[in-house]
């Protein structure tokens, strides 16, 4: 059997997984008034058909100053019917299903909880909401925790196999538990049993609630990477303690949110932080479920093989692909649409306030709404540009039973997306273009490599429909000076066509911009593998590493125009990525204008008055524009004609393959 261990059952508490593949908790924006709608159904119902084991829902706001109202309410009886439809279809549908107990402490946004000001263990500021909280009073704590078990009895009664109880990511237990929170000096603060307590005691109380023998998970931050704070020492302190009270099963995720070590950006390794879950594993007897980057069975597998954990989380993996474990499962693993870990679909909407939905899968939240059915009439379709629009319209066009062929100029598949397979931390987008072609080959779509459309031999193809999915180009702006030979394009320097001297400017910071100076920057600092090899046998000091790591063999300068770089990065990605700019020594000249090209640098024009930046090279990021040139002789040549993605107007993959997968329902 494929992925033995990942397909093994286990019993928790009397509740029986067939697998060992959880979804954990999304907060999705599906439940706008708290209530459970017929999307939220329909999303978990098609995850469970898709094969996983459990699936944790969730956060549910314990109470009324917890959480948005947007989140799915457990706070009052009120939503125990919704609650039931909802784990009643996913049982049905093959998974089992537990629900998160959420209380978010000082996470909490007044705003969001009618003007209120938030509590925590101690009025500290918050660096995520920019609020500073309310000390609960002593008299106040034992309530605060009663509302947990009366949630989990609510979760019950709606018919959920277990609870989960919220202890990470620093939300209200997590307050309690640390230092650079809880500043009490009653029973509750101090020494770290004291701070345990009130954690501990919202254990206690949930079990008594629900019974001994109903399952209890805990979700804690395996270590809360902040200053001062709770490390893997603590959260072993903490699961033992929280063993003896009763709980069954640890999930152990990363740091908190306030914390600025990246936890779920595609700058993350894969299984970066299995670590923490392994040495919570060595203090408790109970099963621990490994948390965050596991996007793939290979890599579950291996992490179950390896005895580092019990369980693994598959969240964001199953948002891109429900079916990730029949997959696996069936011997089609490669079939699978891995999450690339974007953000851009699910938290980058949330965070706008926008419900989730995935880069990689444009069904995601439309399940209630959209399936991909059989064509009425089989058509003769012919893509046009084989980037992620092109392919998403050729998989969903031949998943209708369309005869489809895909005509590429190039020799690979994947268009501009495959420009980051050179840009450190980037590098996993090229796995969305990866996934679509393998797809693109199992469905028997003819791909027509190195083959550039025309007229003629369109025509001489005869389609019912033309799909021109032929992306963008970049933009050569007219600065003076820019046609010589030491100018070069950031999509040539990332394709591996152009090289670039010892000192850079990059004139532009937008996306691209900032990541061809992230790859320039690192070239000539430490590979991961020569870092390891060095710090292992002891060859260099730390000082010595830390700056062979942060440092190049470029001086790189990025100017931007406007007063904001990397405008076009989302909020959760973004900030990652300055870091890393400024981790390895980039300059970056926002409200720059570029003047003039000199044979030696750049003269530019700022607030400040003129300068000039010397440099060995210059390379342009200043856009794109549609490359479209070939619409006009294709329109009238097959009945249906439709252009789709950056060939419209150059934006983000998200809205290419949108495009395309939208197209291929069309056709
Ligand atoms: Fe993963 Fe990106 Fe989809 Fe979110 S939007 S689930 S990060 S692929």
């Amino acid at each position: 059997m494929a992925f033995p261990y990942l397909f093994s059952p286990i019993e928790i508490n009397g509740m029986e997984l067939k697998n060992r593949i959880v979804m954990t908790a999304m907060h999705l924006g599906y439940t706008p008034e708290g209530t459970v709608t017929d999307q939220l159904i329909a999303f978990y119902s098609l995850r469970a058909k898709g094969g996983v084991g459990l699936i944790i829902v969730g956060g549910c706001p314990i109470d009324e100053y917890g959480g948005m109202s947007s989140m799915i309410g457990i706070s009052d009886d009120r939503f125990i019917p919704g609650l039931k439809k909802l784990t009643d279809s996913v049982k049905k549908n093959g998974a089992r299903v537990a629900a998160q107990l959420y209380q978010a402490g000082r996470y909490t946004h007044s705003a969001m909880i009618g003007g209120r000001k938030p509590f925590s263990a101690s009025a500290v500021r918050s660096k995520f909401t920019g609020e500073t909280p309310r000390a609960l009073d002593l008299e106040e704590i034992p309530g605060v925790q009663d509302r947990f078990a009366e949630a989990a009895l609510r979760a019950k009664k709606a018919g959920f196999d277990a609870v989960e109880i919220l202890g990470s990511a620093g939300y209200l237990i997590s307050q309690f538990l640390s230092p650079v929170t809880n500043l009490r000096e009653d029973a509750y603060g101090g020494s770290v049993e004291n701070r345990m307590r009130f954690g501990i005691e919202v254990a206690k109380k949930v079990r008594e609630a629900v019974g001994t023998d109903y399952p209890v998970i805990m979700r804690l931050a395996g270590n809360d990477f902040m200053e001062g704070g709770c490390t893997n020492r603590e959260a072993k302190v903490f699961s033992g303690a929280l063993e003896n009270a009763g709980v069954d099963l640890f999930n152990i995720t990363g740091g908190w949110h306030e914390t600025r070590v990246p936890q779920l950006t595609m700058n993350v390794p894969r299984r970066a932080y299995v670590y923490l879950a392994q040495g919570v594993k060595s203090v408790v007897s109970r099963p621990v479920l490994a948390s965050n980057r596991i996007n793939d069975p290979e890599t579950a597998e291996e992490i179950l093989r390896n005895g580092e954990a019990d369980l693994v989380t598959v969240a964001r993996g199953l948002l891109a692909d429900p079916d990730l474990p029949r997959k696996a499962q069936n011997g089609t693993a490669g079939l699978i649409y891995h999450c690339i870990a974007c953000n851009q679909g699910c938290f980058d909407q949330i965070f706008n306030l926008r419900p989730a939905t995935c880069l990689v899968n444009p069904m995601a939240g439309r399940e209630a709404d959209l399936s991909v059915e059989p064509a009425s009439t089989v058509k003769k379709v012919l893509v046009v540009g084989g980037g992620v629009a092109g392919m998403k319209a050729a998989v969903v066009a031949a998943e209708r039973g369309h005869k489809v062929s895909l005509m590429e100029k190039t020799d690979r598949l994947g268009g501009q997306v495959l420009l980051n397979r050179l840009i450190p931390g980037r590098e996993e987008l090229v796995t969305a273009a990866d996934d679509l072609a393998g797809n693109i080959r199992a469905l028997g779509v003819e791909v027509l490599l190195e083959k550039e459309a025309d007229l003629s031999l369109v025509q001489s193809m005869k389609p019912d429909v033309v799909v021109l999915a032929t992306g963008a180009m970049p933009i050569l702006p007219e600065i003076p000076g820019v046609d010589q030979p030491h100018v070069v394009q950031a999509w040539d320097v990332l394709a591996g066509k152009a090289g670039v001297g010892g000192s850079v400017v990059v004139v532009g910071g937008n996306a691209v911009g900032l990541e061809t100076a992230m790859y320039l920057a690192r070239i000539g600092s430490l590979t991961p593998e020569v870092l390891h090899f060095l710090a292992a046998n002891r060859a260099e000091s730390m000082e010595t590493l830390m700056e062979l790591l942060n440092r190049g063999s470029k001086k790189v300068t990025v100017v931007e125009m406007i007063k904001k770089a990397g405008k076009d990065i989302g909020f959760t990605t973004r900030w990652t990525i300055m870091a890393e700019l400024r981790r390895l020594g980039v300059t970056i000249m926002t409200g720059t204008r570029a003047v003039r090209i000199t044979a030696d640098g750049l003269e530019i024009d700022r607030e400040d008055g003129p300068g000039f930046l010397a440099a060995d090279s210059i390379v342009m990021a200043a856009g794109s524009r549609a490359e479209n040139s070939l619409a006009k002789e294709l329109e009238g040549v097959a009945p249906e004609f439709y252009i789709v993605g950056d060939a419209t107007e150059p934006r983000k993959a998200m809205e290419a393959i949108r495009e395309g997968f939208e197209t291929g329902l069309r056709i």
